[in-house]
């Protein structure tokens, strides 16, 4: 058994319920959500952060995101993906992924 949190979600050992996946992502929502939308997506295989992903991987991203983005209703009004990597950068968990937030006007804020 990982001992990565998000690994184990992407094995489905914890029962979190997945909103949208393919071979190589899953989308759920953040536990501790800081907008109306707030889901997160992770590559299934692990990398640290943003800096590690293999580029075959990440280039398949925002196609991704485009039919999760569809499938929560939030493409046309809008939402943002952040990542955050290292102790700076606010990462809590070094399983890299994808916070896409949205469902109100963002404004300036540019930390979830
Ligand atoms: P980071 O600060 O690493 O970019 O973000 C980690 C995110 O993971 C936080 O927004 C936090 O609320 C979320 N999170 C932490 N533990 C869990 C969990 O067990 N389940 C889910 N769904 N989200 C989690
Ligand atoms: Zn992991």
């Amino acid at each position: 058994m990982s001992d990565c949190l998000f690994c184990r979600i992407a094995n489905k050992e914890l029962g979190t319920e997945v909103l949208m996946e393919n071979d190589y992502f899953m989308a759920f929502s953040d536990i501790n959500p800081k907008a109306p939308v707030h889901v997160l997506i992770i590559p299934k295989k692990h990398f640290q952060d943003i800096t590690d992903i293999e580029g075959d991987i990440i280039a398949k991203l925002p196609d991704f995101i485009k039919e999760l983005s569809e499938k929560l209703g939030v493409s046309e009004r809008g939402f943002r993906i952040i990542t955050n990597k290292g102790k700076d950068g606010g990462q809590i968990i070094f399983h890299t992924h994808f916070h896409l937030l949205a469902g109100k006007d963002l404004g300036d804020l540019i930390k979830e």
